[in-house]
């Protein structure tokens, strides 16, 4: 009947709606999902009155990894990190691929210091993960996989999509030249005088 036709149908356009917005390596969403889903979701935050936190991550020295074990290798290695942060976040977070080796999770509700320890925890999570690259011919050990992480706080670092995720960058890219392996928090310079000396702060240009 009709009505059960309209179900399969709805069913069907989810399905095909979130292959659609899936990255076909890792099933994350796509760049392009998480720019349209975090420009609605700082316009919710606003109108709750709700934080908002973006976490950055980058994997260390991914070139390297690539050179040494294979891209296939690497490749396997995307989809186990892909895997790890996923499992780290909740149902309403968005977990994306948003570059070769780069991902965002976006968490609403979430303070940037709650976002801070949940991003901690997560890069723990994939230092301590046993990753079993090349299964098939080239096979190896377990190796030691790292990313780097940037967090930003809606409305304390930026209003608009682009300033969060670009003040996540910045911090990004101090967590790179402190030597990797680590979560840096954005601050603007303007905040940092009396912060502990763990938290750099990340400057703003
Ligand atoms: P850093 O610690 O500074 O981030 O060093 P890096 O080597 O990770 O950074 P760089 O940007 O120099 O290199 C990124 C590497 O990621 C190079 C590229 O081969 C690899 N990469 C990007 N996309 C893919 C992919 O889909 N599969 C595989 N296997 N490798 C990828
Ligand atoms: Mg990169
Ligand atoms: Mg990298």
């Amino acid at each position: 009947d009709l009505g059960s036709l309209a179900l399969v149908n709805n069913d069907m356009f989810t399905r095909l709606e979130s292959v659609a917005n899936a990255d076909s390596l890792t099933n994350l969403s796509t760049k392009r999902f998480l720019n349209l889903k975090l420009g609605q979701l700082t316009h919710h935050a606003e109108q709750t009155h709700k934080p908002l936190s973006v976490i950055i991550f980058d994997i260390d020295h991914f070139k390297r990894f690539n050179d040494t074990y294979g891209h296939l290798a690497g490749d396997e290695i995307l989809k186990a990190v892909a895997k790890l942060l996923k499992s780290q976040l909740r149902h309403d977070d968005i977990a994306a691929r948003y570059g070769g080796e780069e991902f965002v999770a976006v968490l609403p509700s979430t303070t940037k210091e709650d976002a801070v320890r949940i991003a901690e925890k997560i890069r723990v999570a994939i230092e301590q993960h046993p990753f079993l690259p090349g299964q098939g011919e080239g096979k190896t050990g377990p190796v030691t996989v790292t990313v780097s992480g940037g967090v930003a706080g809606h409305l304390i670092d930026g209003a608009s999509s682009n300033e969060i995720l670009g003040a996540a960058d910045q911090a990004l890219y101090l967590a790179k030249e402190k030597g990797r392996n680590q979560i840096v928090a954005f601050k603007s310079r303007y905040l940092s005088d009396d912060e502990d000396e763990d938290e750099v702060a990340a400057v703003t240009v």
